[in-house]
């Protein structure tokens, strides 16, 4: 009995020695990136010929040259153009919108969800993306991705998460189109009725651990249900959330399509529009006055445009209505919004696309008017403005984070390079190389 005893002491032992030896060998990586076109800044002019420098998952210095130091690992982008991680303001990891996609409510768990979540997040990354925010689904399942990846578990992008949206009860972020028992037990955890009940279902999701909150503020093309597109919660309801979320540290950011709704949102102090189709001068103003963000995600709109001509049999006939009157607007959505001063971040709505196909959103956004200096300013510095994370990503500069993609050819002057990166690495780790 004592011996068996020792015995199990002594591996536990062991086993502590070899976590110790782990950990001392990666808190002593260094990796060197031979940079040969640097936008260490986007905004900022670029360099060429340096070294950046990282230790320990983070940005230690960016050199001039191509330096080389004992025990470093070197990676040669000589011949690449060099820039920060890009980061999505709005995706949906958990799912991806397919022929299956009404039906997966009652099939899938919370642990199927997850999975799921882990093909796509690997796939974000690969693309270039080492930063989302999850902006609606599964409560448990997007806590426990977003755990696994942030503690080594997944490979993914790092993550903020809303769950499931707020929204009122049979508006858009709620189950729609189901007899009484199905509605009656599907419900969503994120329906509140009254500004009180709204506080509470606000509560309840940060309680759950979610780092940011999401609500539907006006009915949405992928609901299925004639409900509009314009604002479906009361005036005192949205203050009442946005409140409650500011109380607690959060931050509340709205799908809005309807003006209606864009404006009450704003109005009623909101942070931040996903949409924004039908937004008008006086969503503008209230944009640049309380300089909120604006998250185009046109291609959400060019993807249920090209489904609804194409007739796709996923979509009944409720979306497909709503798309063809959403879609096509979006592009000139983002010409307008840009042109009046709105800030923009980056976002997309993958989950509605093809989780990796991402940057496509930057050829979007650069037919919109935007410069392609603009859109990468959109998902790099604006982006992590919007996700309160200005000091950690966004740039390659000494302190931050070592998110870091490169591409073979400038996309200061074509945008489209970023559909092809050949060189990620995020928080140090690489995870893709030319
Ligand atoms: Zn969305």
């Amino acid at each position: 009995m004592t011996r068996i005893f020792t015995a199990l002491l002594a591996g536990i032992a062991l086993a502590g020695t070899a976590l110790a030896q782990d950990r001392a060998d990666s808190e002593t990586s260094v990796t060197i990136i031979h940079a040969g076109h640097l936008i260490a800044v986007p905004g900022e002019r670029m360099r060429n010929g340096t070294s950046i420098i990282v230790r320990d998952g983070r940005i230690d210095s960016i050199e001039d040259g191509y330096v080389t130091r004992d025990g470093a690992e070197i990676v040669d982008l000589s011949s690449h153009w060099v820039l920060p991680g890009l980061i999505d303001a709005h995706v949906h990891l958990l799912s991806e919108r397919g022929p299956d996609s009404r039906i997966q409510p009652f099939t899938l768990s919370s642990a199927d969800r997850a999975f799921i979540g882990v093909r796509h997040a690997r796939r974000t990354l690969e693309a270039g993306f080492t930063t989302v925010q999850d902006v609606g689904g599964d409560l448990e399942a997007i806590l426990a991705l977003r755990n696994a990846i942030r503690n080594g578990d997944a490979v993914g992008p790092r993550m903020r998460v809303a769950g499931p949206s707020i929204t009122p009860t049979g508006g858009h972020g709620d189950i729609n189109g189901f007899n009484q028992r199905v509605i009656e037990n599907f419900s969503s955890p994120g329906a509140c009725n009254g500004p009180s009940d709204c506080a509470r279902a606000v509560r309840s999701l940060i309680q759950a651990g979610v780092d940011t909150i999401k609500i539907t503020a006006t009915g949405g093309v992928l609901s299925n249900t004639a409900a509009g597109l314009e604002v479906q919660f009361m005036d005192d309801e949205l203050r009442a959330i946005v409140q409650a979320a500011e109380m607690m540290g959060r931050r509340v950011t709205a799908h809005a399509h309807g003006v209606t709704g864009v404006n009450a949102f704003l109005a009623a102090g909101g942070h931040s529009i996903e949409h924004g189709t039908f937004l008008d001068n006086e969503s503008i103003r209230l944009f640049r006055s309380s300089g909120a963000f604006l998250v185009p995600t046109v291609m959400a709109g060019e993807f249920v445009t090209l489904e609804a001509e194409a007739n796709a049999a996923w979509m009944t006939p409720f979306q497909r209505a709503k798309a063809l009157q959403v879609g096509p607007q979006m592009v000139d959505m983002l010409r307008r919004a840009h042109r009046g001063g709105v800030q923009i971040a980056f976002g997309t709505d993958s989950g509605v696309s093809r989780h990796g196909d991402n940057a496509r959103e930057f050829e979007l956004m650069v037919e919109a008017g935007m410069t392609p200096e603009q859109a990468i300013i959109a998902a790099t510095i604006n982006g992590a403005r919007h996700l309160q994370m200005e000091s950690e990503i966004g740039r390659i500069a000494p302190g931050f984070h070592a998110d870091i993609i490169a591409v073979d050819g400038n996309p200061l002057e074509n945008i489209s390079q970023l559909r092809d990166v050949d060189f990620v690495m995020g928080a140090g780790v690489i995870h893709k190389a030319p």
